[in-house]
């Protein structure tokens, strides 16, 4: 009864869960209908679940597999026990099962600090620095670019919709989403919509050389 009913609830998130090996999305689905007792037995028995054959057939073997191995690539090879043991359950849902904190209400989304550095709240690899964050007034952080090769894009067509999902390249967390040609006046008009969950400011980490 379960299966079907996840199933079903599942069906518009489906490139979702074949994206990430370990099906966050249906651990997000059952914590969100059990969430005082979301047991690792139960969390097994979806994982178990055949939804990812059932929605890979919706697409190519080879995309299948390409997204696969990226995922695998990153260096922090940490479990979802082992993040679920030094995670909050909203970093949790965010950072590993790609969720969203709503508009406004981040704690960086109006921090404006003439220094210091964005770290991932995951794995604390710098991610952005103080001199890339810009006033975008969409209710998220914004930032014009990252430190070089901190941040990892990758296709998020889910919601019917195209756009690029940025992840943290070290732990492969989900960060948010980055937006082009929007018309900032900023060195790139890139603007990478940054979770603050996803962040931890330092104001004491080694900024980027300011001119
Ligand atoms: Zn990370």
């Amino acid at each position: 009864m379960r299966y079907r009913l996840l199933r079903n609830t599942i069906s518009p998130l489906g490139y979702r869960s074949i994206r990430v090996p370990a099906s966050p999305s249906a651990s997000r689905l059952l914590s969100s209908s059990t969430r005082k007792s979301p047991t690792s037995k139960s969390s097994k028995a979806l994982k178990a679940a055949p939804t990812i054959p059932f929605f890979g057939a919706f697409f190519s073997s080879n995309r299948n597999t390409e997204e696969k191995t990226t995922v695998m690539s990153y260096p922090d090879q940490r479990s979802e026990d082992q993040w679920r043991a030094v995670l909050n359950p909203e970093q949790f849902r965010i950072l590993r099962e790609k969720g969203t904190e709503r508009a406004g209400t981040g704690e960086y989304d109006t921090h404006y600090p003439t220094k210091g550095v964005y770290n991932c709240a995951g794995c604390d690899a710098p991610l952005y620095t103080a001199d890339h964050k810009f006033k975008s007034g969409c209710g998220w952080p914004a930032y014009f670019d990252s430190i070089p090769g901190a941040v990892t894009r990758h296709v998020d067509n889910t919601f019917g919709m195209k756009r690029t999902e940025i992840v943290c390249t070290n732990c492969g967390g989900h960060l948010g989403h980055v937006f082009e040609g929007e018309g900032y006046k900023t060195p790139t008009d890139e603007r990478h919509c940054v979770n603050s969950v996803s962040l931890r400011f330092s104001e004491d980490a080694a900024p980027k050389a300011k001119a």
